[in-house]
C-alpha cells in the first residue's frame, strides 16, 4: 500500500483515522504538535507513542518536509527564498521586515493559470497547486528564518507570492486551519490575509469558512473595459457587478473590511474618469485602499508607473471621500522578491524549469 502523506491532514481527519486504528483522540493530537510544533521529521522521535504505534504510523504515512533552499537579502533587509518541493519545481517565499512588523509573503500555486499582463507569475505555466503542508511548512520556515535573522517571530502572513490562493481554495483553507489551530502553528487568523485577483464565487465561499482571515483583493481599475485588459480573469468571472456583490456579501457574512490593491499606470488608469469609478466601487463595500507602486518586471516594459502627481490625486480623492488610503512602497526590487517579480528564476541546470505561457512570448498581442 501506498504511504499517505500525514501532513496532508486536519486534526479532524486525523482524529478519524487515529479512531479506526482504535486508538482515542487525544493520540492523533500528539502526533499532530509533534508534527507541526515539534516539527518532528520521522515516526521514532513521538516518544510518547508507543512502539507498536509509531510502527504502524511509520507503515501507513510518511512525513514530508519543505525547506528554505537558497535566501538572497534585498538592501532594504527584506529576504526572498526559494523552496524546492519534493518534485523538485521551485516557488519564492519573501520575509519582509518592517518597523516592528515582520510579514511572510507566502505561495499557493506552482506558476499560475491567470494571465494578469503586468505580473511576472503570469509568464509561469501554472504546474500544479501547492499541497497543505507545501504551504504550512512555507509558515514553518519563515517563522523560524523571522527568529534568527531579524530576533523577533512573524507578526503578519499574507497569502500574495506565486498563484492564486482561491484556485487552490481546498488546501489553502486546510492550511489556514493548520495554521491557526491552537493545537497548529496557533497563528492569529486576524494577521493573515488571502489576496486574490477576484473569483467571486470562491470569495462568497470563503466568506462562508468563517476563519476570520482578513481579505485583499488586486483590483487595479474599477471600470471593466480596463480591468479586463489588465487582468483577464475579470471579463472571464462576470465583471465589476460580479465581483462587487461578492465583496458585499463577504462583508455582510463576515464585518472584515477589505483592503483593494491598486497599482496605478501611466495612461491606463491615471485619469479622473478611473480615480472616479475606484472611489464610486470602494463605497459600495466597507474597504480602504492600498496603492502600490508598479514594480517593472521584464517582459512588459510597456507599462510605466504613474508619476506621483497622479497618485497624489487618487489620495485625495480618496480620503475626500472618506476612504482609508496608504501608498505602500515597493520592498526586494533589487532582488526580484517586490509585488508581481516573483518568477522563480533560478540558474541550475539540474532543476527543472517551470515552462513560460505562449501568450507571453509574443506578448505583442495581448
Ligand atoms: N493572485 C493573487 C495573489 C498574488 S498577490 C492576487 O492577484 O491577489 C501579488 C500582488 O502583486 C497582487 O496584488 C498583484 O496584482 C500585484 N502585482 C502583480 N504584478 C505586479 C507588478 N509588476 N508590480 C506591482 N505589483 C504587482
Amino acid at each position: 500500500m501506498k504511504k499517505q502523506n500525514i501532513k496532508s491532514l486536519d486534526l479532524n481527519h486525523l482524529e478519524k483515522i487515529f479512531k479506526e486504528l482504535g486508538e482515542p483522540a487525544y493520540r492523533a493530537r500528539q502526533v499532530y504538535d509533534w508534527l507541526w510544533n515539534k516539527q518532528a521529521n520521522g515516526f521514532e522521535k513521538m516518544t510518547n507513542l508507543s512502539k507498536e504505534l509509531r510502527t504502524k504510523l511509520d507503515e501507513l504515512f510518511y512525513i514530508p518536509k519543505s525547506r528554505f533552499s537558497q535566501t538572497e537579502q534585498s538592501i532594504d533587509g527584506t529576504l526572498k527564498n526559494a523552496v524546492t518541493l519534493p518534485d523538485r519545481l521551485i516557488v519564492e517565499s519573501v520575509l519582509i521586515p518592517e518597523g516592528k512588523r515582520v510579514t511572510a509573503c507566502i505561495s499557493s500555486q506552482v506558476g499560475c493559470s491567470l494571465d494578469c499582463t503586468f505580473c511576472a507569475t503570469a509568464t509561469l505555466k501554472r504546474m500544479r497547486n501547492l499541497s497543505v503542508d507545501e504551504i504550512v511548512d512555507q509558515v514553518v520556515e519563515a517563522q523560524q528564518q523571522s527568529l534568527e535573522h531579524y530576533g523577533t517571530p512573524l507578526t503578519n502572513i499574507v497569502f500574495m507570492g506565486m498563484g492564486e490562493p482561491l484556485l487552490n481554495y481546498e488546501n489553502v483553507v486546510k492550511a489556514i486551519r493548520i495554521i491557526t489551530a491552537p493545537d497548529g502553528l496557533h497563528f492569529g487568523a486576524r494577521r493573515i490575509t488571502v489576496s486574490t485577483a477576484g473569483i467571486p464565487k470562491m470569495i462568497k465561499r470563503l466568506a462562508d469558512e468563517n476563519l476570520r482571515v482578513k481579505l485583499a483583493v488586486s483590483l487595479h481599475a474599477a471600470i471593466d473595459e480596463t480591468r479586463s485588459r489588465l487582468m483577464p480573469v475579470n471579463a472571464r468571472t462576470g465583471g465589476l457587478q460580479s465581483l462587487s456583490e461578492a465583496l458585499q456579501y463577504w462583508y455582510r457574512k463576515t464585518k472584515s473590511v477589505i483592503t483593494f490593491e491598486y497599482l496605478v499606470f501611466k495612461n491606463i488608469n491615471d485619469d479622473e474618469k478611473h480615480i472616479e469609478a475606484l472611489v464610486k466601487m470602494a463605497r459600495k463595500v466597507p474597504s480602504k485602499v492600498n496603492l502600490i507602486e508598479y514594480n517593472p518586471t521584464d517582459s512588459f516594459d510597456r507599462y510605466q508607473k504613474a508619476d506621483n502627481r497622479s497618485l497624489e490625486k487618487y489620495r485625495t480623492a480618496l480620503k475626500k471621500a472618506g476612504i482609508t488610503v496608504t501608498l505602500r512602497r515597493s520592498r526586494g526590487q533589487d532582488i526580484d522578491a517586490a509585488c508581481g517579480q516573483l518568477a522563480a528564476r533560478y540558474e541550475n541546470p539540474d532543476l527543472p524549469k517551470i515552462p513560460t505561457k505562449k501568450v507571453f512570448r509574443n506578448p505583442s498581442h495581448l
